[in-house]
């Protein structure tokens, strides 16, 4: 009886240990959420809804069917880790384990781990480079613009090397590979390549299934790449077109100023689970800029906000450039934004009545630099 016991030792994958998972506290068509944070001031239904649209999306961009049993996930916020708690090797970094497990990740929402469980189920895995790089592209929306100087040079060295990527710059080197043959051959030959690797296949065989598959050298195809950045897909639930997040209106000249509500049941309001010294919601609004430049941000509670942290952030939609801005209570923060849409997110304190409130004032300085 010895040999089918080493049999199941060696199908299982090694990253399965004996993982603690808590118990499932929100679901939808393809996602079981579960939290070690404090559920009692949970609200995921709409979010989890937006997952959903957006695995149906992956699936039909990739010509895959979705995936069939729901992806467990499990966000283990910081304070409440432990290794029994984390189903991935690394310590930092978020997973995703296989079907029984799931996703394992440490900010609420990770869309490269959901596009790995897309991916694993419709495709089978595969080649670390092509998987890394496929969850990057479709699960974010960063530029390579920074990497495709030497993009061959870097490239060649992390698949003669480990073949894997491990530094936040590989996975970028990984997510332009497959950005650029996405967008320069399409879907249906990026498959038949993916298909023609496995996990460990080595640099050689590598460079023999791109030859195959695209009748061309791996080099003078990196070469080729090295010109064109890519952008990758992923773009944010609020900044999506006809999405119904709330446009606040600017007030006066250069001024918006306003008080902004949230609840359960709000688009695009969502409430994780709540950790100590953290928001318990949050919500995504579109502030429409028309001048770029320097901006002040400043957000306060108000007589009916609850105690706890409470923050704002204005991001770029994609199609502008990117730029950030954040403020926390009482300390306002100046920074640039660009013109076009952009994306607020107001993090309330946690309540038991599953809302928030808070004053929003957002002025315009100058259009210099500082
Ligand atoms: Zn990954």
């Amino acid at each position: 009886m010895r040999a089918p016991v080493v049999l199941l030792l060696a199908l299982c994958s090694c990253t399965e240990q004996e993982v603690v998972l808590p118990k499932v506290v929100a679901s939808s068509d393809y996602i079981a959420y579960g939290t070690w944070a404090d559920t009692s001031t949970l609200c995921m239904n709409e979010r989890l809804r937006q997952w959903d649209a957006f695995i149906e999306e992956i699936s039909s961009t990739l010509e895959i069917s979705p995936p069939s049993s729901k992806i467990r996930y499990t966000w283990v916020p910081e304070q409440f880790w432990s290794a029994e708690r984390w189903g991935c090797s690394d310590p930092r970094r978020g997973c995703f384990t296989g079907f029984q497990q799931g996703i394992f990740v440490d900010d609420f929402e990770n869309m490269h781990e959901i596009v790995h469980a897309v991916d694993f189920s419709g495709l089978g895995g595969g080649h670390p480079i092509l998987r890394e790089g496929l969850a990057e592209f479709f699960g974010t929306g960063r530029s390579t613009e920074a990497f495709v100087t030497d993009f061959t040079d870097r490239f060649m060295q992390l698949l003669s090397s480990t073949g894997k990527p491990h530094s936040p710059a590989e996975y970028v080197l990984c997510m332009h590979f497959v950005g650029s043959i996405i967008e320069r051959h399409g879907i249906s030959l990026y498959k038949e390549f993916y298909a023609a690797l496995d996990r460990d296949s080595s640099p050689q065989e590598f460079e023999a299934a791109y030859q195959n598959v695209f009748h061309e050298d791996l080099l003078d195809g990196l070469l080729d790449m090295s010109s064109l950045a890519v952008t990758g897909q992923f773009v944010p639930w609020p900044c999506l077109e006809g999405s119904d997040a709330e446009v606040l209106e600017w007030t006066g000249e250069g001024v918006l100023r306003t008080t902004v509500h949230g609840e359960c049941g709000d688009p695009h309001f969502a409430g994780p689970g709540s950790v100590p010294d953290s928001f318990g919601f949050i919500k995504h609004y579109v502030i429409d800029v028309e001048v770029s430049g320097y901006y002040r941000l400043t957000v306060n509670g108000t007589d009916a906000t609850a105690p706890g942290l409470l923050a704002a952030s204005i991001q770029s939609c994609p199609a502008i450039p990117f730029e950030i801005l954040v403020a926390e209570q009482s300390a306002p923060h100046e920074g640039t934004l660009a013109a076009g849409r952009n994306m607020l997110t107001i993090y309330f304190p946690p309540t038991a009545a599953l809302e928030g409130d808070a004053e929003l004032v957002l002025e315009f300085q100058h259009s210099g630099a500082p």
